[in-house]
């Protein structure tokens, strides 16, 4: 018998007739003759909520005690669907982390899962329930209660579906699952079938919100198949497994724009060894993260630094670089908020030739300046001027011909 885990997002538990409607799922899961391990997460922003409860008391609660609280959401969760489970005549049990056997550290609000031990799991599963698992929380070596960070309950899900060797995932949220391009932008953009947990880690840094991205390094890592789909629709949603063993795939599978970058240049820096070393090295230690780098060798020695970072890092950074111009006797520091970054990704590049060039042409043709560049082994990016970004998608999404019939596309 095969072991099905389901994940039910806030958003998918938020009213009465949306628990219902998830217990219908896990019930059509169980008739279909699997067993059915369901993770909820708390209704709709109740963790916001009940965050902000407890800032109203205290403006830096304890973290214990704000786990404590937070915990709650879950657990409110998880009776619910089991009440619901009930009324439709079926069976089920309701745990929290800590009866699911979910052992943590215990650095609260942000605990990893250490291990889990099954024991109960499988004892309720071979007595025929459908199991219901609190997620985002559990236990560390002394019973206090943790949470894991926020959108947890994705990675408790795939630790319980590693755990328990589930044959597959199944994240319900409130969309289809992935596509090709964001449909808001890209109208003609598709929903892809079938991708590599690779490319949606990469899509996700992108700041596509579609899974919280330590749950699919997890299930990478412990190669559990996930699928990604909505809850309020049949379709079957994205699978995600690892496609690295396909002989042939596509070169691109998803392009992307992020509007969250902001670009600053440090003008004719010494051009010495060292100097990028303590220019990246002071951004660090301002705990500002860096994208994308160009270094342009001008005339005379002397070198124009450029990098980006996410537009709320922007002032910090701009700080740190007017400090570091000073002490290099760099001549000036610019910075620009108004970027973007439009980006291809696909494991397929890996063996596939021409791309960068496919998308450079792209632009061209649209007469779309390129800032920067900057690649991966899966991901072509190019920061250009914001107010082109939303074209540049659509033109790249084109040329790589994302808007075609993909379902047989591996
Ligand atoms: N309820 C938690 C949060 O909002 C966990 C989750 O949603 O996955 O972060
Ligand atoms: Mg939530």
């Amino acid at each position: 018998m095969a072991l099905v885990v389901q994940k039910f997002g806030g958003s998918s538990l938020a009213t009465p007739e949306r628990v219902i409607s998830a217990a219908r799922r896990a019930i059509a899961q169980f008739q279909a003759g699997n067993q059915v391990v369901v993770v909820c997460s708390a209704q709709g922003d109740q963790t916001d909520q009940l965050i902000n409860l407890a800032q109203q008391i205290h403006e830096r609660p304890s973290p214990r005690e704000l786990d404590m609280l937070k915990a709650v959401g879950e657990q409110m969760s998880i009776a619910l669907m089991a009440i619901a489970i009930h009324k439709l005549a079926h069976e089920a049990i309701s745990l929290t982390g800590a009866q699911a056997g979910i052992r943590t550290d215990s650095f609260h609000g942000k605990a990893k899962i250490k291990r889990i031990d099954t024991r109960r799991l499988q004892q309720e599963l071979a007595r025929g329930q459908i199991v219901i698992v609190a997620g985002f929380q559990g236990v560390d070596s002394e019973d206090n209660i943790t949470t894991i960070g926020r959108g947890g309950s994705d990675p408790t899900a795939v630790a319980l579906a590693a755990a328990l060797g589930a044959e597959r995932c199944d994240i319900f949220t409130d969309v289809d699952g992935v596509y090709t391009a964001d449909p808001r932008i890209v109208p003609e953009a598709r929903w892809i079938p079938r991708m590599d947990y690779d490319e949606l880690l990469e899509l996700s840094s992108l700041g596509a919100k579609v899974m919280q991205s330590r749950a699919v390094e997890l299930a990478k890592r412990f190669g559990v198949a996930l699928r990604v789909r909505s809850s309020f629709s049949d379709s079957e949603g994205t699978l995600v497994t690892d496609l690295s063993g396909e002989m042939e795939y596509v070169d691109v599978r998803a392009a992307a724009l992020d509007l969250n970058e902001a670009k600053i240049t440090i003008r004719h820096v010494p051009d010495q060894p060292g100097v990028a070393a303590t220019i990246f090295s002071e951004i660090a230690r301002a705990n500002v993260n860096v994208d994308v780098i160009v270094q342009n060798v001008s005339e005379r020695g002397l070198a124009d630094v450029s990098f980006t970072v996410m537009k709320e890092d922007r002032l910090l950074a701009l700080d740190v670089a007017r400090g570091l111009a000073e002490k290099l006797g760099a001549s000036g520091v610019e910075s620009d908020e108004n970027t973007a970054k439009v980006s291809v990704i696909g494991i397929g590049m890996r063996s596939h030739s021409g791309v960068a060039e496919r998308m450079f042409r792209a632009l061209a043709d649209e007469q779309i300046n390129i800032l920067m560049i900057s690649t991966s082994e899966i991901k072509i990016s190019c920061v250009i001027e914001a107010p082109n970004g939303e074209r540049a998608l659509r033109a790249v999404h084109r040329a790589f011909q994302l808007d075609k019939d993909n379902s047989d596309r591996t």
